[in-house]
This record gives structure tokens, sequence and C-alpha cells, in this order.
């Protein structure tokens, strides 16, 4: 009984130290200001998503106030030959982009790549849709996400403590760890690493 007392006091100190650590490296690396990043848009694959429908979202997303516009960075769509691609690609692309670290399932981002899984863009996933998140809000999370890595960012596993939140690099396709879901970056997470 002690132990799991013990371990819980742990955790909470663990979870206090990686924001302590989070905070440093955020002023550390709030290099973004006024960096441009262009972007173009193209889907892979058999997809059920209308491509121009993503590109104007993509596009609401990347200047919207919320979002990683805070860390610094400006984004501008080009038509070919962006910093970052940004792809509807279906499961199967998503996973032939890199076999072993991504699946079928998820999007994924391989290098300059943030490959947007269609079959996700369409259906949200289990996570958001149990507890009736919006498809637009799942849709703003994921192209976050999965930006976010090309931004220099890793995953996250903790909840924000005073709020709940998720942390938008928290896997919350996958589950949200009891944390409350989040399409934009948390204050903590506003720093790029170009
Ligand atoms: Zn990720």
């Amino acid at each position: 009984m002690f132990s799991g007392i013990i371990s819980l006091a742990v955790a909470k100190e663990v979870a206090t130290a990686q924001l302590e650590v989070q905070n440093v490296v955020d002023k550390l690396y709030t290099s973004g200001k006024n960096y441009e990043i262009t972007y173009d848009i193209s889907s892979r694959g058999a997809v059920k998503g209308d491509l121009e429908e993503f590109r104007k979202l993509v596009a609401e997303i990347y200047a919207d106030p919320r979002g990683w516009i805070r860390a610094g960075v400006k984004f501008k769509e080009v038509e070919s030959g962006g910093q970052l691609h940004v792809v509807l690609a279906s499961g199967a692309e998503v996973k032939a982009a890199s076999p072993v670290v991504c699946s079928d399932q998820l999007s994924c981002r391989v290098g300059q790549y943030a490959l947007i899984n269609d079959d996700r863009w369409m259906n949200a996933s289990d996570s958001y849709n149990a507890l009736g998140v919006s498809l637009l809000d799942y849709r703003r999370m994921v192209v976050n996400h999965e930006t976010g890595h090309f931004l220099g960012h890793d995953h996250i596993v903790y909840c924000e403590t005073a709020t709940g939140l998720g942390p938008v690099m928290l896997q919350q396709s996958t589950g949200l760890r009891g944390c409350k879901p989040n399409p934009w970056p948390l204050p903590s997470e506003l720093w790029v690493k170009l």
C-alpha cells in the first residue's frame, strides 16, 4: 500500500520536473520569431477527403491565433517545393512512407512530410469520438501535432498540470491518458527548433 502511495508521489515529482525542464527548453528555443515556413498541399493514394477542403482547413489552422503562429512562425502556402509537404494520404501510403515508424491507422511525420491519414481525417479517432469531440477539432489536432514534429517537437505524455489539457504533442489519437482533448499547442509547447 505504501509503495503505491510512494510511486504516485514520485510520478508527480517526475511530472513536475519534466515541466520545469520544458520551461527551460522554452526559453532556449523561441527562435522562430517571424520565421516563414513554406508548405505545399498534395494527396497520395486513394483518398476520400476533398483535397480543396483539406487545403482550406490547413490554411485556417496555420493562420489561427491559437496555433503554432504563437511560437513565432508564419506559414505560407506555395504550389510546390515547400519546406514542408502537407499530404492527405491513404493509410497504405502513410505506412509505405516509413514502414517501421508509421502505421496505416495513424498520421505520421516523415522528414519534410506531414502525412495526414485520410481515414483519420474523415472519421477522427476512437479516443476523440468517445468524448464527442467534433471532427473539426480532431482535424485541427492532427495537423498541429504532425506539424509540431516538423517544428522539432517530440511526444509528451503528461497533461498540463493546471488545466488538465492534453498537450498537442500528446498522442491524442491513440488515447488521452486522462487528459482533456486539446487541438492547439499549450503555452509550454510554444517553441520551435528548426
Ligand atoms: Zn506524433
